[in-house]
C-alpha cells in the first residue's frame, strides 16, 4: 500500500491529490494570481489529522504549506509538490459570554467569528474584510477597526493550542511555554500549526458608529493633510482609515472610513469634524450595527482576482507621500485598485514593541493594492505597485507589516517585518523548529544553523 492510502487511514479529513475531482478547487487560494500544484492537500478535522501531516512531511520529506482562510497574498497557503495542511474546514468556536473568552479553531473566517461571538454582545479585534482568516491574520499581528481601543488581535490572544514540527501538541499562554507565546504573536506561521486559538473578548454594539465618506479625487490632498492631521488627536475609541480608490461610479475618489468603538451618541460627536470636512460628496457615517462594519469593505475586495500588492509603514502622510500617491493613482490601471492608509494607535500604539514578536506600534500602515482580472494586464499592474512603492521610499524609515509582504520579498524586507525581534525569533525557532520545517513563510531562520537541505 502506497504511502498516500496510508495516511488516508490515519487522517478524518479528505486527503486530495492531482488525480482526485475537487483537486483544483482545493488548491484555489483568495490570490487568483496563485496558481501552484501541490503533490497533496489534507483538509483536517481536528488536531490528531495534523499531527498525523507535519509526521507524513517529515517522513516523505515534504514541503510543508499551511492554510487558514487562504488569504495570504503572496501565496503561502499552498506550494508546489509539497503538501497542503488545510485548516479551513476546523470552524469550531465556543464562547465563555460571563468570562468573555472564545476559543476558536484555525479554519474561521471573521465573519464566522464575529457572528458567534456578536450573539453574546461581544467581539475583539479582528480584520476589515469578512473573509479574511483569522488564523493568518492573528499570527501576524492584527490591525482593524476596534485596535485604538482594544488593542491589535494579538494584544487579545491568551492562549494557543500548537502542533510543533516534532509532533507534539503543546499549550502555549503567558505562563505556559512563554517564549512560543511571545513568538506567536507576531511571528507568523513559523513556530508551529495553530489547532485553537484562545481571544479576550470585549462588550462590542451591536450597535456602533462608523462607515465612510467620500470626496472627489481632484480634493485628494487636502482630505489627506485633514486626516493626517484629524489623526494627532482622535481619542482611541475612534479608528479611521483613509483611501484613494475608484468609486462604483467609475470615478476616482478620496475617503476616510472609521467606526467609533463606545456609546453611540458619543460616536456621533467624535465622527462630526470628518463628516464636516470637504464636504463630502457622499455621507455613509453614522450608526452601523458592528457586523455592518465588518463587511463594508468585502466587496472593494473579493476573492478570485488577480492580486499585488506592496506596502510599509510610514510616520505620517507628508507632503511628499501625499503627493506620491496620489500622483500614481492618476494613472491606475485597473479601477480595482486602491491606496489604503491605516494608522496604529491608541491602545494598539501603547504595547511596548518588544512585549509581543509584532513590533511594529507607531504610524501608519501603507498598502498599494493592486487588483484586477485579466491575467494579460498583469505586467502593467504589477509594474503600477512597483512604481508607487518606489516612489514613496524617500519618506519611509523602513517596517512592514509581515502580513502584507509580497512573495518575491527579499531577506531584508522580511527582518524588517520582524525589526528589532529578529534575532529573539530566531533563537525561538530554533528551539521549537531546528530544521525549519515551516518555511513557506516570511521565514525566520533558526539562529546558529546553516539552512537544512530539504526540510
Ligand atoms: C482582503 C484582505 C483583507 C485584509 N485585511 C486585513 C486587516 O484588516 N488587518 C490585518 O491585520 N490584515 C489584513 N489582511 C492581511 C491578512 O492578515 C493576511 O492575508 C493573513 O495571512 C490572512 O490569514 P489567513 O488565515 O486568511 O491566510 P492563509 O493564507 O491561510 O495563511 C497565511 C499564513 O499564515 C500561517 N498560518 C495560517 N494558519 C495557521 C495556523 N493555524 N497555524 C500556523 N500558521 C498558520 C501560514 O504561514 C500561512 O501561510 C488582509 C488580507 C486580505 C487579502
Amino acid at each position: 500500500m502506497g504511502a498516500i492510502d496510508e495516511l488516508r487511514k490515519r487522517v478524518r479529513g479528505a486527503v486530495i491529490t492531482g488525480a482526485d475531482p475537487g483537486y483544483d478547487s482545493a488548491r484555489r487560494v483568495w490570490n487568483a494570481i496563485i496558481d501552484k500544484r501541490p503533490q497533496l492537500i489534507v483538509q483536517c478535522r481536528n488536531a490528531a489529522d495534523v499531527i498525523a501531516c507535519v509526521g507524513y512531511a517529515r517522513e516523505e520529506g515534504l514541503v510543508v504549506a499551511v492554510r487558514g482562510g487562504a488569504h495570504s497574498v503572496a501565496g503561502n497557503a499552498t506550494c508546489d509538490g509539497g503538501l497542503v495542511i488545510d485548516l479551513s474546514e476546523m470552524k469550531g468556536i465556543r464562547v465563555d459570554a460571563e468570562r468573555r473568552i472564545a476559543w476558536a479553531e484555525p479554519g474561521l473566517r471573521w465573519v464566522e467569528f464575529d457572528r458567534e461571538t456578536q450573539a453574546f454582545g461581544l467581539a475583539t479585534t479582528g480584520g476589515t474584510v469578512g473573509d479574511t482568516g483569522i488564523a493568518g491574520l492573528t499570527l501576524g499581528g492584527g490591525f482593524g477597526w476596534l485596535e485604538g481601543r482594544l488593542g491589535m488581535t494579538v494584544d487579545n490572544l491568551l492562549g494557543a493550542d500548537v502542533v510543533l514540527a516534532n509532533g507534539d501538541l503543546v499549550h502555549a499562554t503567558a505562563s505556559e511555554n512563554s517564549d512560543l507565546f511571545w513568538a506567536l504573536r507576531g511571528g507568523g506561521g513559523n513556530f508551529g500549526i495553530v489547532t485553537s486559538f484562545e481571544y479576550r473578548l470585549h462588550p462590542v454594539g451591536p450597535m456602533i458608529v462608523g462607515g465612510l465618506v467620500v470626496h472627489p479625487f481632484a480634493r485628494a490632498a487636502g482630505v489627506l493633510a485633514f486626516y493626517n492631521e484629524f489623526l494627532r488627536s482622535a481619542p482611541d475609541a475612534l479608528t479611521a482609515a483613509a483611501v484613494i480608490m475608484t468609486a462604483p461610479d467609475g470615478n476616482k475618489a478620496c475617503g476616510i472610513a472609521c467606526a467609533y468603538l463606545g456609546p453611540v451618541e458619543e460616536g456621533e460627536k467624535a465622527v462630526q469634524p470628518l463628516k464636516q470636512f470637504g464636504p463630502p460628496i457622499l455621507d455613509m457615517m453614522g450608526p452601523i450595527p458592528y457586523a455592518g462594519q465588518q463587511s463594508m469593505l468585502d466587496q472593494a475586495m473579493p476573492p478570485n482576482v488577480l492580486n499585488y500588492w506592496k506596502a510599509d509603514f510610514i510616520p505620517e502622510i507628508g507632503e511628499g507621500v501625499a503627493r506620491a500617491a496620489i500622483d500614481a493613482y492618476s494613472r491606475v490601471p485597473s479601477p480595482m485598485s486602491s491606496i489604503l492608509f491605516f494608522p496604529i494607535h491608541g491602545a494598539a500604539s501603547r504595547v511596548d514593541p518588544q512585549a509581543t514578536a509584532y513590533p511594529h506600534r507607531r504610524g501608519i500602515h501603507m498598502g498599494i493594492y493592486s487588483l484586477w482580472t485579466d491575467l494579460a494586464e498583469k505586467n502593467a499592474n504589477v509594474a503600477w505597485v512597483r512604481e508607487t512603492w518606489q516612489a514613496i521610499q524617500p519618506f519611509v524609515p523602513g517596517g512592514v507589516y509581515v502580513n502584507e509582504l509580497g512573495e518575491d520579498e527579499g531577506d531584508d524586507r522580511v527582518r524588517q517585518a520582524y525589526g528589532p525581534n529578529y534575532a529573539r525569533l530566531t533563537q525561538i525557532k530554533a528551539k521549537y523548529d531546528p530544521k525549519n520545517l515551516f518555511r513557506l513563510n516570511a521565514n525566520i531562520r533558526p539562529a546558529q544553523t546553516v539552512e537544512p537541505a530539504g526540510v
